[in-house]
């Protein structure tokens, strides 16, 4: 019987859902075996859009329909809490099972704090996620970078620090991430400063960090991280849906280097965005949000933004008259005041505005802030988003 806590490498026993996943399967096996013994009604994943740098939200009930779903998008920035919370009125206790990276997952605890969603209602399996790529971004990164055309590219990953593509003729380039990021490319800035690397607050964390040897690519290594996930493991091994055994010591050992690695990148990244804002952070917020169409997406796409209808887009008050442009810059204060302490840095924000505003890099730094205020003795890694 499986464990919380245990760390295992874990493999799905379906041979076509195999070739399709990233790594083992695990994820997909899981999801197939949650459905097919109705552990959970319906399934929230992505699947390829018209082409690899699209990542579409696809809600399943069909386990034989899991299989379009395999394998990692890592231009899919999408974000699954606030479009559950959006459809949950519906869901009247459905079980919904939902592929969590940190930021989804922080998202859901947000959403459950705010009473938008049960979470005894869903079932996050969580992927590790050391960050994701904005689509445009990506395709003129791929072109000016690697001298490639996007559209000939068939795979793309991300694998020992380089961002990879592969192309139909079967050849390959890799660039490492650092070189990217560096000229202006690689991750969203707020994956960057991320420190959601394991989302250990999920039902199980999948990965492949920690996978070596012989079983590198075959197998997920999979973190059990609550009660729900071991039940889950357990039962789909004994259906003999997915193998599992213990993940190899020497492969937890390193999976634990990456990820404080990882941190210690993020923390350098934070130190170089903020320190760039610190003197004139309202300055520069006035500056940039002067540019705002008030097209209302920043709002609309925020997993804890959940404004009074009428205050937010029709005004309410004299400092933000409805109607008027350039925008009041009490709409983005007054906005910023009301989220910042609760921004998880899901980038949704600044991701979605039209007018390339830099919105998540202020309420992460408002929100870096306030918890270094808060929390003195932890200082400026308070937070861990
Ligand atoms: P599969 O069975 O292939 O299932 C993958 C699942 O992920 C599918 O359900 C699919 O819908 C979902 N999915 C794909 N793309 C996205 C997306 N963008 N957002 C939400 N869900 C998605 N693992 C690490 O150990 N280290 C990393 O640095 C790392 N970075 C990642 C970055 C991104 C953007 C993503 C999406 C994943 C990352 N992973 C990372 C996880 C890894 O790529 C595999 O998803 C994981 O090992 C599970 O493998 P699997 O074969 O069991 O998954
Ligand atoms: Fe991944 Fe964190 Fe970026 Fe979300 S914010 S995509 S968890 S790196
Ligand atoms: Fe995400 Fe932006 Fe909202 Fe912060 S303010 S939680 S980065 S959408
Ligand atoms: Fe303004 Fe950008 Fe928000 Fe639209 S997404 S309301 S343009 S800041």
């Amino acid at each position: 019987m499986v464990k919380k806590g245990e760390m295992l490498y874990v493999s799905t026993t379906d041979a076509g859902l195999a070739k399709k996943a990233e790594c083992g399967g695990a994820v997909s096996g899981l999801l197939k075996f949650a459905l097919e013994s109705k552990a959970v009604d319906a399934v929230l994943a992505v699947k390829k859009g018209v082409d690899l740098y699209e990542a579409i939200p696809t809600l399943i009930s069909d386990p034989k329909d899991i299989d379009n779903t395999a394998g990692s998008l890592h231009c899919g920035t999408v974000l699954m809490s606030k479009l559950v919370a959006n459809y949950a009125p519906y869901m009247k206790g459905k079980k919904l099972g939902v592929v969590v990276k940190g930021c989804d997952m922080m998202g859901f605890l947000e959403l459950a704090k705010r009473n938008k969603v049960n979470l005894d209602n869903v079932f996050m399996i969580g992927v590790n996620c050391g960050g994701s790529v904005s689509p445009v971004l990506a395709r003129k990164m791929i072109r000016e970078k690697f001298g490639v055309d996007p559209d000939t590219v068939v795979k793309e990953e991300i694998d020992k620090g380089q961002f990879i593509i592969k192309m139909a003729d079967g050849s390959h380039k890799g660039i490492s991430i650092d070189e990217l990021e560096e000229s202006g490319y690689g991750r969203r800035s707020n994956c960057r400063r991320c420190k959601v690397k394991v989302p250990r607050q999920a039902d199980i964390a999948c990965g492949n960090w920690g996978v070596i040897g012989d079983k590198a690519g075959k197998v997920t290594f999979v973190e059990v991280c609550s009660d729900k996930g071991a039940d889950l493991v357990t039962k789909a091994a004994a259906a003999k849906k997915i193998a599992v055994e213990p993940a190899n010591p020497k492969g937890i050992e390193i999976r634990a280097k990456v990820e404080a690695s990882m941190y210690k990148l993020a923390d350098k990244w934070r130190k170089r965005d903020f320190a760039e804002l610190s003197p004139v952070l309202w300055e520069t917020i006035k500056t940039e949000t002067a540019r705002c169409t008030k097209c209302y997406a920043c709002i609309d796409k925020c997993p804890v933004c959940f404004p009074v209808e009428d205050k937010f887009k029709n005004g309410g008050t004299t400092m933000v008259r409805p109607g008027t442009l350039p925008v009041d810059p009490m709409f983005h204060l007054r906005r910023f005041a009301h989220i910042s302490d609760s921004c998880i840095n899901c980038g949704q924000c600044e991701e979605c505005c039209p007018m390339e505003i830099p919105l998540a890099l202020f309420s992460h730094a408002i929100r870096t802030e306030e918890d270094a205020f808060f929390e003195p003795k932890l200082g400026k890694a308070a937070y861990t988003n």
